[in-house]
This record gives C-alpha cells, structure tokens and sequence, in this order.
C-alpha cells in the first residue's frame, strides 16, 4: 500500500537518525560522547517519584483520565503562573493537560489550518512546528532565524501577502537550538504583528526554567495583549528531568485551548493521573531541586562554551537552555563537521541544518552529560582540531 502523500516526504525524526548513528559507532567499538541529544540525564527528584509511586496504587486512576486535564493539575499550572509570572489563568478554560508539550505543538495544526493556509515557523527550530503544520497539508513558511538580529524573526520581512495567509505563528524562547533569548520588547512586536494578521501565537516555553548568571526568562503571556492572541506551551520535561513522564500543558487564550482540548478529546484520552499527581507535586513543592540542576547546567556550560573559545571559537556565555550553538569551523559544512567530528573524536554534535537550512554552518551541542565526558570531549576535538580560526 501507498503511504499518503503527507507523509511520503516526512524523514525520520531528526533523533531517532542520530541514535542510528550512535549505535553504528558504538558496534564499530568507538567510545562515543555524544552532545546531540536534548535529553536531560538526570533522574527526575526523589520527592516527585514518590509521590508517583504511591499515586500508582490509587485505583481512581486506573480509570480514563479527565481529557482536559485533572482540575487540580490545571489548577496547579495556574499557581505556578501566578507565583512565577504574576500571570491569572482560569484553570477551567485556560489550561489544558498535554501528553508532553510536543503532541499539543502538534495538534495545534489540527485546530487552526485548513489546506493551503500557512504557519510561520522559526528556522533554525523545533522540527515539530513545521511538521504538525505539514501533516495538515498546509505550508510552513520558514522565519529566519539570524545571529545579527539575536536569532529572532523579523517580522517586518515577512511578505504582507503570506502573513495574511498565516494563521499560526510559532515562537520558542528560550530558544532550541540557539539558545537565544526574548524580552517584552520583542514579545509585543509579535503581539502587535499578530493583530494586524488575525494570527494566532503559540509560544513554546520548554526552557523557561532553565536559566543562568541571575537572567530569568520573562513568559510571553506576561505581556500586554498575549492572552487576546495566543497560548504558551508548558513541559515538565526539562524543568524536572521529566521527558519520560509525557506531561505538560498549554495555557492562554480561552478559545485555542477549548479548541485545542477539543480535538484532544477526540484523539487521545488525556494523561495517567498518578503522572498528573506527580506533575502538580513538582510544580508546587520547593523548587530547590531545579535549583541544583541550573547549578549542574552552569557548571557544564562553562566547560564546554571556555573548551571551545580555548580553541577559537567566541561564544558568550549562554543565557539560558541546555545548548550551545555554535559556528562550525572554516571548510566545514554542518555535516562535514558532524561526520568529522564522530569519526576523528567519537564525539556527536547535532548538525545545525538538521533544524532548517538557516542552521547550515552551525552545530548544536547539549548539556546532557556528566562534567568527566565533557572534558574528555572537549579534549578530543582540541587533539583534532588544534585551533581554530574564524574570519
Ligand atoms: C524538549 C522540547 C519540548 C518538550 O517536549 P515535551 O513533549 O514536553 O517533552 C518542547 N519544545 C522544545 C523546543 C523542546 O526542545
């Protein structure tokens, strides 16, 4: 049988094809290192395993969860969002539990596109925006993302007649992979771009928690305006090490997220209570175990990011997020590097272009590895590369 035209072109997903070349290295006997995956390695806090281990047994739910979320997991959203942000959510028609951030980055494609219509989408970025957006038979139209303007979009160079077509526009800061960040500023421009096209924002906020050197990540819906326009996408995954556990939410505009839940009700059945029980222990106990973890990411960021500049690179230090983005060196593509890289030092970076054609000449590496094989990586490349000289 035929697959259907919308997915005869859809590769592979960018990492599954990285562990595919993980594992040929590793049957090939290298000591592979690898930078590429966006996968915290720490295990998820004891207080919050806990609290799943014992929810587990509770027979209330073993039963099919609420669709929308627990009204006691959306609440908690709330409180975090008034806590954290001095942001008001109605946790009845503001919030939606997600099956992990990126099924409902997804399905939001489902909500707004018909055929023909057009999602605006960050290049480099997230693969799951233009994809959700392409499996409605609608067109993403890719936003540059340039380190002249701090890796955000232009808005202004987007041509009046595609904005006018788009009805999604996808933002993501802190950013993956560049690591850049947003503040109001750029935020109210979206807003304010947004309104001129009737466009919807969907702001995916993974790395909100994730911050360094006293910076802390504004969230879009703190600003003037954003709740007429748009939804923020929440995870527990990376905050918490929860990438397992399939949680998070979407919060914002009372329309979206009933349209939003709604086409969840139809498809899925919503989250395990005993992970939304969890979910709200994380969000409302102490935070200090994500305290500890920016300590844990600082640490490694300066090894990696003073590693590099060691060498020649001139990266500043990043702000936020577990990534460095990174220019690869002159006569390098992308590839070429990744490839070089793998087989001359047994070590994975993800290849820039991997996330769209803006990211050709640049590499991403993560922060999802202990401080001992991030040393050894970086002397690795130091033994193959020497130094490196950038115009
Ligand atoms: C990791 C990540 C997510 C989180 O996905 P979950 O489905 O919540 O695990 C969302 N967006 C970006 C850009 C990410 O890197």
């Amino acid at each position: 049988m035929e697959e259907a035209a919308r997915i005869k072109s859809l590769p592979p997903y960018l990492f599954a094809r990285i562990d595919e070349k993980v594992a040929e290295a590793k049957a090939k006997g290298i000591d592979v290192i690898s930078l590429g995956i966006g996968d915290p390695d720490l295990p998820t806090p004891e207080h919050i395993c806990q609290k799943a281990a014992k929810e587990v047994f509770n027979p209330e739910h073993h039963r099919y969860p609420s669709y929308v979320g627990m009204p006691e997991y959306r609440q908690a959203v709330a409180k975090y969002y008034q806590q954290r942000f001095n942001v008001a959510l109605d946790a009845n028609k503001e919030v939606v539990s997600l099956i992990g951030s990126k099924e409902g980055i997804a399905h939001i494609a489902w909500c707004y596109l018909n055929p023909g219509d057009v999602a605006l989408v960050p290049d480099p970025g997230y693969p799951v925006y233009s994809i959700g957006t392409t499996l409605t038979d609608s067109e993403a139209y890719r936003m540059p993302l340039l380190e002249e303007n701090g890796f955000l979009p232009d808005f202004s160079a987007i041509p009046p007649e595609v904005a006018q077509k788009a009805k999604l526009l996808f933002l993501n800061y802190p950013n993956n992979p560049t690591a850049a960040v947003a503040d109001a500023a750029f935020y109210q421009q979206a807003i304010a771009f947004a309104k001129q096209y009737d466009i919807i924002i969907c702001h995916d906020a993974a790395y909100q928690e994730i911050y360094f050197d006293g910076y802390k990540p504004i969230s879009f819906l703190e600003v003037a305006g954003a709740k007429d326009v748009g939804i923020e996408f929440g995870s527990l995954s990376k905050t918490y090490n929860m990438t397992g556990w399939r949680i998070g939410w979407a919060a914002g505009n009372a329309r979206v997220i009933e349209a939003l839940g709604r086409v969840k009700s139809n498809i899925d059945s919503g989250v395990f209570q005993a992970v939304q029980v969890a979910a709200i222990e994380a969000l409302l106990a102490p935070q200090d175990c994500v305290a500890d973890m920016r300590h844990i990411y600082t640490e490694r960021r300066d090894i990696l990011i003073d590693g590099l500049n060691a060498m020649g690179w001139k990266l500043a230090k990043t702000k936020a997020t577990i990534y460095v983005w990174a220019k690869v060196p002159p006569g390098f593509t992308s590839s070429s590097f990744a490839e070089f890289v793998l087989e001359k030092c047994g070590v994975i970076v993800t290849p820039g272009n991997g996330y769209g054609e803006y990211g050709e000449g640049y590499f991403r590496i993560s922060l999802t590895i202990g401080t001992e094989r991030l040393k050894e990586a970086i002397a690795r490349m130091q033994a193959n590369l020497g130094t490196v000289k950038f115009s």
